[in-house]
């Protein structure tokens, strides 16, 4: 029969898969209330038709992430009651061998098998429901190359990360768990670094802001704001989706700002200016180097479990692995397993980015004004078909965002006090 751990990892899978449907039933429920004509906050920018498309478009999603859910709730237990993992990592060393280079190599294939499951829910999402929006501007080519791309990334960067990670288990003994965050932590940070500078022009061309008025009012902006690398990247989103976003990446002097090209489509300067207000604000209010700090810091919690983990043969065994198989099962059962736990932990890190999120617009209603950016807000959520009604205890849990209604009646609040 099953072990205890199985049993208990299953009730888990179960109870994830309850609270979130009934979330998503609460939403939809929610937004179909409101959707026999606009919400009389929303007449001001927003047309029935625009509206009625937002809402099929919420509908829509919705009812695909419940499925995706559940198929993938019950991949993962399959996967735990079928034993498939302890055969793959025997097989694996079979073939590869025993070497530090070996067992990373295992890991990553069992990881890639892994991730197969979830592959027709992305071509799902983005050829059927995104391309019905019309969002969708990618080829089918274009998705098999970023998949091929994503893989190679993945081994060139995993396995000697991986490597060393194995190495430090088999060489330290007791306290290698301490060594392997710090070595982990060491990539994360690195890896800030190089992923917009190496990878990601592997799937976008990003180009400086072209010369121009618009490039001499974001920059005068990035100088009043004390953005001071004042690097502004154009990267050109429109290949994949006409969904639009601008993003802050880096930190220190590695700090870049990313603008979509769609965005440079869908707003006006003035909206632009306080996007970028908005951006430089996170940075200025030192968000990012909270946000790794705290990513640091779940990450210790992580390596420490692990640390535990790794002396206790019961765990492997639970698992049908052999209680010597060293750090790869670890390493494999946590990170399929965490989200089981850390899905409980939603609110609370979407909580503190919702309050980075005011605390940014803050800052750009006092660089730029209120009006600009409540104005550019409404045109990205109008373009993006954003939910404008979503239930409250909903955007608690999974919004890292505030709502549309929560930011203006904010930052309107803070530009008074000015
Ligand atoms: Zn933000």
């Amino acid at each position: 029969m099953f072990s205890a751990l199985i049993i208990f990892l299953l009730v888990l899978i179960a109870l994830k898969f309850a609270f979130s449907t009934w979330l998503e039933a609460l939403n939809m429920g929610c937004v179909k209330e409101h959707s026999s004509e606009v919400p009389e906050a929303f007449r001001a920018f927003m047309d029935a038709g625009t509206y009625k498309k937002g809402v099929a478009y919420t509908l829509e999603k919705t009812k695909f992430g419940v499925v995706e859910d559940a198929w993938s709730s019950l991949v993962l237990a399959a996967v735990l009651v079928s034993g498939l993992l302890p055969g793959m990592f025997d097989l694996g060393i079979k073939i590869f061998g025993n070497s530090v280079w070996a067992q990373a190599l295992t890991m990553l294939l069992m990881g890639v098998v892994f991730s197969i499951f979830s592959l027709p829910f992305e071509l799902w999402s983005q050829f059927v429901i995104e391309e019905k929006f019309g969002f969708n501007k990618g080829s089918f080519g274009l998705w098999v190359a970023d998949k091929l791309k994503e893989l190679a990334v993945s081994f060139v960067l995993g396995i000697p990360i991986l490597a060393l990670l194995i190495w430090l288990f088999e060489t330290i003994g007791d306290g290698w768990w301490i060594w392997g965050f710090a070595a982990f932590a060491a990539f994360q940070i690195l890896m800030i670094i190089i992923y917009p500078r190496f990878i990601m022009p592997l799937f976008n061309k990003l180009e400086p802001l072209p010369e121009g008025e618009l490039k001499t009012s974001l920059f005068n902006l990035a100088d009043r704001g004390g953005f001071a690398a004042r690097t502004i990247l154009v990267m050109d989103g429109s290949k994949r989706s006409s969904h639009s976003n601008a993003f802050f990446t880096g930190f220190g002097k590695f700090r870049k700002i990313v603008l979509f090209d769609t965005l440079l489509q869908q707003l006006n300067p003035n909206e632009l200016e306080a996007v970028l207000a908005h951006e430089i604000g996170h940075y200025k209010k030192g968000h990012i180097v909270k946000m790794i700090l705290f990513s640091l810091f779940e990450m210790f919690a992580i390596f420490a479990v692990m640390g535990l983990l790794s002396k206790s043969a019961w765990f492997y065994e639970s698992f049908g692995f052999r209680a010597d198989s060293g750090f790869v099962p670890i390493l494999f059962m946590v990170s399929i397993c965490a989200g089981l736990f850390g899905f409980w932990l939603t609110p609370l890190s979407n909580a503190l980015s919702r309050r980075y999120e005011y605390q940014a617009d803050a800052f750009a209603a006092k660089l730029c004004s209120a009006k600009s950016l409540s104005e550019a807000l409404r045109k990205l959520h109008k373009k993006n078909l954003g939910n404008l009604t979503p239930h409250k205890l909903y955007s608690a849990f999974h919004y890292s965002h505030p709502t549309l209604l929560e930011r203006e009646e904010a930052m309107f609040e803070s530009e008074k006090q000015k």
